[in-house]
Formats: structure tokens, sequence, C-alpha cells
């Protein structure tokens, strides 16, 4: 089947904003009854659309009945690697999970990574013959139009092609993307970015990362390096980052940051990211003036982006993210401050965090790039 723009364009639009009259359909993409009936068929016999009848049964030639995606057409493996695990997704084509494993790296050489994500995919696969990509998500530089890993720190890597080799191991269609990318991305198509033209995402962890939509697009910047907002400078007397930076946002908002602060304030050096959480809760002085100092920094980060792209939306997530309300009072207050004082300030969202997350966000990643791009 030769795949069309208009066909494309049909499909996504039933992918993401779901089952709608052949109408509606047209109406939205400027089409012709005539030509979408036209596009819309050889979907329709290749199974990748499907017309629902009201007692929910599958039509055939019901013009009338609502159009909708078989999602069950096809399904994408999704991989987010961190330092020292694989998380693996299956997922459909409209990234609902249906299966979901993980397991320890055994290393951080690439032969032995990409010999583990051919195991993954074996294992997810073997009784589904419909995977038709797979996308792999990391911390660095990556893009789902290169096969090249550009840098990724966690890893140690620079310039590995992970995305041939492993297409090579497991004879799948395969793309790679930044981790926070990839999580905008199943935002932008499957979650609180439908029907935005423009919002951020903002993740909270062992990092700080921020993902973009932009006039319904999603940035990747120049060598898929965009986002990179972690090391703002919020206050030049503040603590030092790992990098060497005082008082940038990562110096007082990450989990790393915020448990080695209190911890060496407290002088108590085996407590863990969640202890410090707890003592924050309790009203411990120093981890509530350090809670409280990574709120300020969060609203500052929030408010510069907003400011400067002027989003529908900010979408906060990731692993720390749990931390949310022992820093909401001072993350707002920061973020009214630092807001343009001709705008109002941005809505926050608060996405709970798991990291099946990240590897859906790897699987919808690979579904955009391959619908789109191929
Ligand atoms: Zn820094």
């Amino acid at each position: 089947m030769r795949i069309t723009d208009a066909m494309r364009a049909v499909f996504v639009e039933l992918l993401v904003h779901g089952p709608m009259s052949r109408a509606e359909v047209a109406r939205r993409l400027d089409l012709s009854p005539s030509a979408l009936t036209k596009v819309a068929k050889p979907l329709l016999d290749a199974g990748y659309l499907i017309e629902q009848s009201s007692d929910g049964q599958k039509g055939v030639g019901r013009p009338s009945q609502p159009l909708q995606v078989d999602a069950s057409r096809l399904s994408f493996i999704g991989i987010k690697l961190t330092a020292d695990e694989l998380f693996a997704v299956r997922a459909d084509m409209t990234a609902v999970i249906q299966d979901q494993l993980s397991l320890p790296l055994a290393g951080h050489d690439v032969d032995t990574i990409v010999a583990q994500i051919a195991e993954v995919v074996r294992r997810l696969t073997e009784a589904h013959r419909d995977v038709a990509g797979v996308g792999i998500s990391l911390a660095g530089t990556a893009t789902p139009g290169d096969p090249v890993v550009g840098t990724s720190p966690f890893l140690g890597w620079s310039q590995v092609p992970l995305a041939r080799l492993v297409e090579e191991a497991v004879g799948i269609p395969t793309v790679i993307d930044n981790d926070v990318r990839a999580l905008t991305v199943a935002q932008q198509w499957f979650g609180e970015g439908v029907g935005r033209s423009s919002f951020a995402l903002l993740t909270v962890g062992a990092g700080i990362g921020c993902g973009l939509v932009l006039g319904g697009r999603v940035v990747t910047g120049r060598s898929g390096a965009t986002g990179m907002i972690g090391h703002l400078a919020i206050d030049d007397r503040g603590p030092l980052c790992e990098r060497g930076h005082r008082g940038c946002a990562r110096a007082y908002a990450t989990s790393t940051a915020i448990r080695r602060t209190i911890a060496i304030t407290l002088d108590q050096p085996d407590l863990t990211f969640d202890d410090c959480l707890e003592l924050a809760r309790r009203g411990q002085p120093v981890a509530r003036r350090v809670l409280d100092d990574a709120g300020r920094a969060l609203g500052q980060v929030i408010a510069t982006v907003a400011n400067i792209i002027g989003p529908e939306l900010v979408i906060l997530s990731g692993e720390a993210v749990h931390m949310y309300p022992l820093c909401a009072d001072a993350l707002q207050a920061a973020l009214t401050q630092h807001t343009h004082w001709t705008s109002t300030p941005v809505p926050v969202s608060v996405k709970p965090f798991t990291f099946a997350e990240w590897a859906r966000g790897a699987a919808v990643s690979a579904l955009q790039h391959l619908l789109l791009h191929s």
C-alpha cells in the first residue's frame, strides 16, 4: 500500500482525537467527502481503520458510522535505558501498555546493552508478530531521525549507532530518542498535550529535563539538543552543582542535590531522598528550607520557560515529582514572581511518574516517527 500524505493526516487525526464521523474528519482536514472516501478506503481495507457501529460491532460499508483506528492492528516496543536498568513495554497504536518488563543492565558496553535489548524485544514479541517498531529512549543527545546516540553521560557513550545495531539484531525498524522528548511526544498525542499547539514538559529527578511542543511540533533542536534548562542560574550565592556552577537549578532541585544538602547539613550521610521528604513532611527545619529552595528554583525555571515560549500548559513529572506537595507553595510563589508582568502564571499540571511511562514514551516516539517519516 502506497501511503500518501492525506492518508497519514486522516490516520493521525483519528489516532489522536478518537472516533469521529466522516463529516467531522473531512471538516477538520479540509477534505471533500469524496476525497475522504478515497483516502479512507485503503486504510479500511488494510484494517488500520474500522467503522464502529453504535452497538459496538465493527460495521462494513456503513458510511454513517464513525471512523476509528484499530489500535490493535500494530504494536510497538518502547525501551528506556537508565544508568543501571532497562524498562520495556509493548504498547498498541494508542499507547495502551499491553505488557512490560524490566531488568538490570549487565554493563555499559554497547554490545552488552544491544544484546539485552534484543533479548527483551524477543520476549515481548514472541507471541506477537504485529510489532512494527522499536523505540529506545535515554538521557542524552538522540533524535528519531538519526541512528546515532551523540552523547549519553549516564552510559558514558559518545557517537554510538544504537538504532542501527538494534535494528540489525532484532530485524524491526528501530528509532532512538532523548528520554524527555519521548515523554513529551506521548503527552502530545495521548496525554494532556492533545489539542494544544504549545506546551512544555518539565521532568525533575536526578536531572532536570524539558521537552517542548511549539506550533504543534515537538522541538528537536540542533543535534537533538533542546530544553537544556538544568543549569539555569538561580542564585550566585547558592550551592555548587556537579559541574561547578554556583546556585544553578540542578544544585537546588534535583533529587540528588536535595538529598546531599540535607544529609550534609544534618550530618546523616545515609539519608535517602525519600527519608529527606519524610523529614520535610514532619516539619524538620533544614529539610523544609531545602524543599522550599527546590520549589523556588523550579518555579523560576518554569517561569523562564513560560516567558520565552508562552506555552498553554507546563506538565511537571519525573522520578522526583512526588516531592511536589512539599514544595508547591514555594514553586507557585516563585512562578508568580518571575512570570513577566504582562502575563499570568502558566498553569502547571503535575503528572505522577512511573518508569513504564518513560518506556511508553519511547514506544510513541517510534510510532510517531515511523508513521510520519517513513
Ligand atoms: Zn550547574
